[in-house]
């Protein structure tokens, strides 16, 4: 089928279209740098510039594939989990475009839809199932366990308080480096010893695993390199000597990537499940994809990495989603549904219409 997904739940307006699991174009126009003066996604500025960039970026997709509107199976669009006021937009786009077109709309899980992301990757053998799929964001860090993208996606754990990507903008923040701080302590990173300082490992102690075994908490480790960095400016001996900022990024980011992949392929061998799924902004770090592929190397579980594109927020994966949906025989949602900030990642698809 032919499918436009419509993703607007942060900071990207992604247009995406495909035929069953085809790209066909994946346009996406983000208000980061309206964000980045404030350190963060503000909802209001968000809501606003997908309202201005949907219009345009539909245009430029439908362009970029080739097709028209009214060549559409259906549309796709993100309900959840997301800012809530940009959800809003996107979702009362897609419930207008599909009513004047008198296509089929389907409502989709964010979450679930950075997984099928994975099914556009060029040259890929298709997903296996089970596969443990780990999504780390901005806004997000869940660990899941797919045994089907369409039905069965089960929620292992998650982060108790800040995302991985949060963690990573919040340090930089600290250290005076530009909003978004993911990239900038990665090149700040590049100078630094990553032994230098011994962060904590969130959740991984002995008494936290037995309730926490598959979560994540990243701001004890925020806090800690905020105390580091004031005891070295007290400390009379520094007086003049700068803070180490190689040196602290390093450390900083070796601590969030070794919980990351130590939980994940903790899953994995819990499980018995050979296979792992990276997604998520995050996924650009550069040390947690080498990290993640040596040690899971070293334990016989195979990683897949979509592209960047489709890692970070995009429409695509939101229009393959809802074609994986069809194809498997789903039908449209109704339009009884809204933008569901907290979305849990078990309902895939919202408002499905019952079969009479
Ligand atoms: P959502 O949480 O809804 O998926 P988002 O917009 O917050 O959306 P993404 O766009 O997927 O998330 O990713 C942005 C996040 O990724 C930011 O927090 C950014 O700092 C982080 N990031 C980007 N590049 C890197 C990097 N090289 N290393 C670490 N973090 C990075
Ligand atoms: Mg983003
Ligand atoms: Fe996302």
């Amino acid at each position: 089928p032919l499918v436009l997904g419509i993703e607007t739940s942060c900071d990207e307006t992604g247009i995406g279209i495909v035929r069953g699991r085809t790209l066909l174009s994946n346009t996406i126009a983000s208000s980061m740098d309206e964000h980045a003066r404030f350190g963060g996604v503000v909802p209001e500025v968000a809501a606003r510039a997908h309202l201005e960039a949907l219009q345009p970026s539909i245009d430029a997709a439908l362009a970029e594939a080739g097709v028209t509107l009214d060549e559409l199976d259906a549309v796709a669009v993100t309900s959840g989990p997301g800012l809530a006021g940009a959800l809003m937009v996107g979702v009362g786009a897609a419930k207008g475009l599909a009513v004047s077109l008198g296509k089929p709309l389907y409502a989709v899980n964010h979450l679930v839809g950075h997984i099928a992301a994975d099914i556009l990757t060029p040259d890929a053998e298709p997903l296996e199932y089970p596969t443990i799929a780990l999504l780390v964001s901005g806004g997000h860090t869940s660990l899941l366990h797919v045994r089907d993208l369409t039905t069965d996606v089960e929620l292992l754990g998650e982060t108790v308080d800040d995302a991985a990507g949060e963690a990573f903008d919040k340090v930089a923040r600290l250290l005076s480096l530009p909003y978004p701080g993911g990239p900038e302590i990665d090149r700040a990173a590049l100078d630094g010893d990553p032994d230098a300082i011994r962060f904590p490992r969130g959740l991984s102690r002995a008494s936290d695993l037995a309730k926490h075994r598959y979560d994540f908490s990243f701001s004890g480790l925020k806090t800690a390199v905020a105390r580091w960095v004031e005891r070295f400016e007290a400390d009379e001996a520094n007086q003049g000597t700068a803070v180490p900022v190689a040196d602290i990024a390093a450390s900083f980011r070796e601590a969030v990537v070794d919980v990351l992949v130590t939980k994940a392929l903790a899953a994995c061998a819990d499980l018995g499940v050979p296979r792992l799924l990276l997604g998520g902004g995050v996924i650009a770090n550069r040390r947690l994809r080498e990290v993640a592929l040596e040690r899971a190397e070293a334990a016989g579980v195979t990683v897949r990495i979509p592209p960047l594109s489709l890692c970070t927020d995009n429409g695509a994966m939101i229009a393959v989603l809802a074609a994986e949906l069809i194809s498997s025989g789903r039908g449209p949602s109704t339009l009884a549904f809204g933008a569901d900030s907290t979305l849990p990642v078990t309902e895939i698809q919202v408002a499905e219409a019952v079969p009479a």
